[in-house]
């Protein structure tokens, strides 16, 4: 946390969110192999997160507020699949968090049986327009279940991984499905998130005005202090061309021109 503020301070960011994983429930997670960095257990093809270290978390907050006080630095969490878990969403968020984000990490299982996370073997199993439009529905019904967060994120999630050698992502194939999902965000008075990991399609944002949004916000979802703001020049100039300015709140999200 604090070499990530240290980054912010060099790149001149004005402010920065440590919006932490919250995930409540095992995944079915069948390579067994946990990603670099991720504090996560796999034990018989099923991940288990521990909880969110939520007293740990907020005294580094603390700590380098006190040590970077040029920098607005915004304590937060990424809730995954918050509308699976009221109660535990709910006993998180009485701690108080900034920024809290919304996220569809996995399709609830055809079966009744464990979600299926959206891991790197998700293209293998199922036919890949059918996991956009899986991905999509769910991230509407969080939506329309849950108002437990402010920012949804990452709505081009599955398309990291979107299968090597196929015909490119084409969002234009999915517009029915984006625009209920960023409808059901504007009606609820939300912010969208511009996710950097991979560069959301801009007709995605000039969908998300046409329909009413309200605000965006952007993230570079780093887990690593070198990649803090990756791509945000390019995603601030889609912004603006998408028809979204940086507001009087200079530590604020971007709402519409
Ligand atoms: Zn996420």
């Amino acid at each position: 946390m604090q070499r990530s503020c240290e980054r912010a301070v060099t790149l001149g960011l004005p402010s920065i969110a440590f919006t932490d994983h919250a995930d409540f429930a095992p995944w079915p997670w069948p390579s067994g192999i946990v990603p670099a960095g991720w504090r996560a257990t796999v034990t018989d093809g099923l991940m288990t997160v521990p909880p969110f270290p939520v007293e740990e978390y907020l005294a580094n907050v603390e700590r380098c507020r006190g040590m970077f006080p040029g920098l607005r630095i915004l304590s937060g969490v990424e809730l995954s699949e918050p509308h699976w878990h009221p109660t535990s969403t709910r006993d998180l968020l009485n701690r108080g968090f900034d920024r809290v984000l919304g996220s569809v990490h996995s399709l609830p299982a055809d079966d009744g049986g464990h979600p299926r996370a959206l891991g790197d073997d998700i293209f293998d199993v199922r036919p890949a327009a059918e996991v956009i439009r899986a991905y999509l529905a769910e991230v509407t019904n969080m939506i329309r279940t849950c108002d437990q967060f402010a920012v949804l994120a990452h709505i081009d999630y599955p398309v990291r991984r979107w299968p090597v050698g196929a015909e490119p992502f084409d969002p234009d194939a999915f517009e029915e499905e984006y625009r209920e999902a960023l409808r059901a965000l504007a009606d609820s008075g939300r912010a969208l998130e511009i996710n950097t990991q991979v560069p959301l399609a801009p007709r995605v944002v000039q969908w998300w005005r046409d329909v009413g949004g309200g605000a965006v916000t952007f993230g570079s979802d780093a887990h690593d202090p070198e990649t803090v703001a990756n791509g945000f020049a390019d995603a601030a100039a889609m912004a603006e061309a998408s028809g979204f300015r940086p507001g009087t709140d200079p530590f604020g999200m971007w709402p519409r021109a």
